[in-house]
């Protein structure tokens, strides 16, 4: 067999947004066909017109385009193989259904779901297979003349495939090596449906990865118990030879203990398990999103692609670039990776620094608005400089109050409020004040606005001179009596750097109102 070109899709169904597990598994199809020189293909999978969410379609091109995935062809994007949305595809799968049902691989149902019901009600664990499709009304037992009159009537129908069963089918998987299972097991799942005239799933899914060339399906493990059934119908239309390879990557575990991450684990702990906010269409309900919670793209990626993969060493913060050189298949693991979210958080800090303050101003100044704060640009990356390095409290899972770095712009907000407005009241019981605020702390300070007052320049340099030189003559150390004034309580960056991007005016009146209002 000569070298096909690597080939990949993402195949999303269009029924709501993006989970969060379907992003990683674009992610690894992305990283993949690039490391491959190969191509990435975006095709939609409408056939399920009852789960159809209007605006999905555009939101999951929104969160790739968000996140830096970019795909070769596909829906908006173009190519030699579509259409892709599979919707506008209805014509080629009646062709190969056709081919099917010639070949005698595919059978035409007839039985009404009544008859379907009826039928489960009276045996136990009924399916539609080799023990049990001789009973049912299809187009094997029925008549000839009789299945061409409900054909000429109009009656609906489905058309199933015919599993033989007894038969060892083995899908060759690339990270969970040989998965075997009988056929007997399977059921003959429906792949066509008169009634809209569309395929289900199976042969849609199929048809369009022949045709359109796919050489590798890496998808989510639950399509795993999908996979054998699809191996089946490779063969059945005689496309054996050029059957993908199947990937069937980890499942996403909740943060703590087991079981499969759902939106409520999210909701609980107060992480996005989508990646953009999503606004529901027919509830109204609002769903958090990575980009709105304030997380940078390549943060997301670099988090995601360490579920469930890892590079053999303990390197973690890596470039879309490194990951694409990096990344191995094969190397995934077979049991679930757990969402870790709060590891998530720790990659937003790592990529937030490696930003120049600057690029931080756009998002800090957004936050500084919302709280009626107006300042210039200079100012905001100022503050930046002074305040991304500290550590910020917040309250855990179990309510206790935690602290940990800086992750978000908007966790600079508490931190630094009191450079852009002065405290709006000094309090006295305040832990920090209290011990700081001690008998000659007025005086002290009123000899320290002196002090201030005569410099001619307020450059940090030039007050660190003249405070540090008087301290050291004096014995007095100033400086957590001059936080309570400039801050109010125990916060905020170096003193001096502090009063220098306040300037002069308003250190001293900060100082002169904290001494009226604390004597
Ligand atoms: N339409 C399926 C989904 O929503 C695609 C599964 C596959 O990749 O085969 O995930």
């Amino acid at each position: 067999m000569t070298e096909r070109k690597v080939r990949v899709r993402f195949a999303p169904s269009p029924t709501g947004p993006l989970h969060i597990g379907g992003v990683r598994t674009a992610l690894y199809n992305y990283l993949f066909a690039k490391q491959n020189g190969g191509d990435l293909i975006f095709r939609i999978e409408d056939t399920d017109s009852n789960r159809f969410v209007p605006g999905a379609e555009e939101y999951i091109i929104e969160s790739f385009k968000w996140l830096g995935i970019k795909f070769d062809e596909g829906v908006s994007f173009g190519g030699n193989y579509g259409p892709y949305r599979q919707s506008e595809r209805k014509d080629i799968y009646k062709k190969y259904v056709k081919q099917l049902l010639d070949a005698g691989k595919a059978y035409m149902a007839f039985d009404t779901p009544e008859e379907l019901d009826a039928k489960r009600n009276e045996i136990e664990n009924f399916q539609y297979d080799a023990k049990t499709r001789g009973m049912m009304r299809n187009s094997l037992t029925l008549p000839k003349e009789e299945v061409e009159r409900m054909l000429a009537e109009g009656c609906q129908y489905v058309v199933r495939f015919k599993i033989e069963p007894g038969r060892d089918v083995h899908v060759d998987d690339l990270i969970r090596g040989d998965v075997n299972i009988n056929s007997s097991i399977l059921d003959d799942k429906v792949l066509y449906k008169s009634a809209d005239e569309l395929p289900t799933y199976h042969l849609a899914n199929i048809v369009d990865d022949h045709l359109m060339e796919v050489t590798h399906v890496i998808r989510g493990e639950e399509w795993l118990p999908s996979a054998p059934l699809h191996v089946l119908l490779y063969e059945a239309f005689g496309w054996a030879d050029t059957m993908p390879r199947f990937a069937h990557l980890p499942l996403l575990l909740k943060p703590v203990g087991n079981g499969k991450l759902s939106k409520r684990d999210g909701d609980k702990l107060g992480f996005p398990v989508f990646p953009l906010e999503w606004h529901d269409p027919k509830t109204g309900e609002v769903s958090s999103g990575y980009r709105e919670k304030g997380y940078l793209p390549e943060a997301v990626v670099n988090f995601l692609a360490l579920l469930g993969w890892n590079p053999g060493n303990d390197q973690e913060v890596m470039s879309m670039d490194e990951l694409i050189r990096l990344f191995d298949l094969s190397k995934c693991s077979k049991s679930g990776a757990r969402f870790d979210y709060v590891k998530g958080i720790w990659f937003n800090h790592q990529y937030l620094l490696q930003k120049d303050n600057s690029e931080w101003v756009p998002e800090f100044d957004k936050v500084l608005r919302q709280n009626g704060i107006e300042a210039t640009a200079e100012q905001e990356a100022a503050v930046v400089g002074m305040m991304k390095q500290k550590v910020v409290e917040y309250v855990d899972n179990d309510g206790n109050k935690k602290k940990r770095n800086v992750s978000f712009v908007s966790d600079l907000w508490p931190l630094c409020s009191f450079f852009f407005t002065a405290p709006k009241a000094y309090d006295k019981e305040d832990k920090f004040v209290r011990k700081n605020w001690k008998e000659t702390a007025a005086a002290d300070m009123e000899e320290l606005a002196g002090i201030l007052q005569s410099l001619d320049d307020f450059s940090v340099e030039s007050q660190r001179n003249a405070i540090d030189s008087w301290a050291e003559a004096t014995g007095k150390k100033p400086w957590n009596a001059w936080r309570v004034c400039l801050v109010g309580t125990g916060q905020g960056p170096d003193m001096y750097e502090l009063s220098a991007f306040l300037g002069k005016e308003e250190t001293i009146k900060r100082i002169k109102s904290a001494i009226e209002q604390l004597n």
